[in-house]
């Protein structure tokens, strides 16, 4: 099962993955985490990306889909968490699952209002003290997120049906409502 999990940030689409990806047995693919790590390791790569994440913008395109390409392995499936988000890295996607001829089974989408998600991540930031989690750098990727990201949305009800969840509750009702979705023929 190939599964895309969409969401503005704070929507749990991290938590959810994680769960999805360990209760379907499939590998889960996020990006940020991806590049968190790059960051961490001090890489070529992370170098260049920080600056990106550290405002709150998109790290571009080429970088990205180069780090994740060799990433798209067959093998049973993935949850792909945090990718595609633009239209770019979408039509990208598509043309790799295409050759190698692994379509997306599922987009899922989690619903979540601004301020819920405003909440979230300032609660996340104490918690956690991610350095992306400033208010004016949440704001920011709101900003992105409904600009760059939510436009690959309508490119995937276009040609599919994407389902949308609820995201609001507790991670455990989230879940149930995340593997009736995948679990059902729609
Ligand atoms: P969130 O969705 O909560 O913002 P992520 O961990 O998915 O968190 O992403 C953190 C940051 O990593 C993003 O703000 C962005 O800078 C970068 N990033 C992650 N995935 C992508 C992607 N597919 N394209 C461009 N930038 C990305």
């Amino acid at each position: 099962m190939r599964i895309a999990i969409f969401g503005p940030p704070g929507a749990g689409k991290g938590t959810q993955g994680v769960r999805l990806a360990e209760k379907l047995n499939i590998a889960h693919l996020a990006t940020g985490d991806m590049l968190r790590a790059e960051v961490a390791g001090g890489t070529d790569l992370g170098n260049q990306a920080k600056q990106f994440m550290d405002r709150g913008d998109l790290v571009p395109d080429d970088l990205i889909i180069g780090m994740i390409q060799s990433r798209l392995t067959g093998g049973s499936g993935m949850v792909l968490d945090g990718f595609p988000r633009t239209i770019a890295q979408a039509q990208a996607l598509d043309d790799a699952l295409r050759q190698a001829n692994m379509p997306l089974d599922k987009t899922i989408y989690f619903k979540v209002d601004r301020d819920e998600l405003v909440n979230r991540l300032l609660n996340r930031a104490a918690e956690q003290g991610r350095s992306d989690d400033t208010l004016e750098t949440i704001n920011r990727r709101m900003d992105v997120y409904e600009e760059q990201t939510a436009p690959v949305l309508d490119y995937y009800n276009s040609s599919g049906k994407v389902i949308e969840i609820d995201g609001t509750g507790t991670p455990d009702d989230v879940f149930q409502r995340l593997v009736a979705a995948v679990e059902s023929g729609s």
